[in-house]
């Protein structure tokens, strides 16, 4: 299935703080213990700042390259490690679920999305 790139660029553009804010992120892992995905799981896919940036960061950086199978490897951190608390807390003041928020957004515009007919865990490819 095709996305559309240009249409995922213009979307980008409109949060262009969204990107500078992803670009200080220090790696510092302070987000990881406000998350109760990270903290029940020890998984480090799970950590807000790995959800953001490998989600939105990973639109920003590489949007022209972008293709359908991205997306739905996103989607499972999106929506399938996130359910959007909004608790996580970060000391540099990035606004990460706000970042997952907007990936999920530009993920939806593509034709990827939770399904919540799957069942609550049921985060499967399309
Ligand atoms: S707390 Fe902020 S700077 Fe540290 S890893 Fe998380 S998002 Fe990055
Ligand atoms: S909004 Fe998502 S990433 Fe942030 S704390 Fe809640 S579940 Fe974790």
């Amino acid at each position: 299935m095709n996305i559309d790139t240009k249409k995922i660029k213009s979307m980008l553009d409109r949060k262009g703080r969204m990107k500078i804010f992803l670009s200080v992120c220090a790696s510092c892992g302070a987000c990881a213990d406000s998350c109760f995905y990270y903290r029940n799981s020890g998984d480090p896919e799970s950590t807000p700042s790995y959800k953001a940036l490998n989600s939105l960061g990973i639109m920003f950086r590489k949007w022209k390259k972008l293709d359908y199978d991205d997306l739905t490897a996103m989607k499972k951190l999106i929506w399938g490690k996130c359910v959007m608390c909004r608790r996580c807390y970060c000391p540099l003041g990035i606004d990460i679920s706000s970042a997952i928020s907007w990936a999920r957004t530009i993920c939806r515009a593509n034709g990827v999305y939770e399904d919540f007919s799957e069942g609550p865990s049921g985060i499967k490819d399309k």
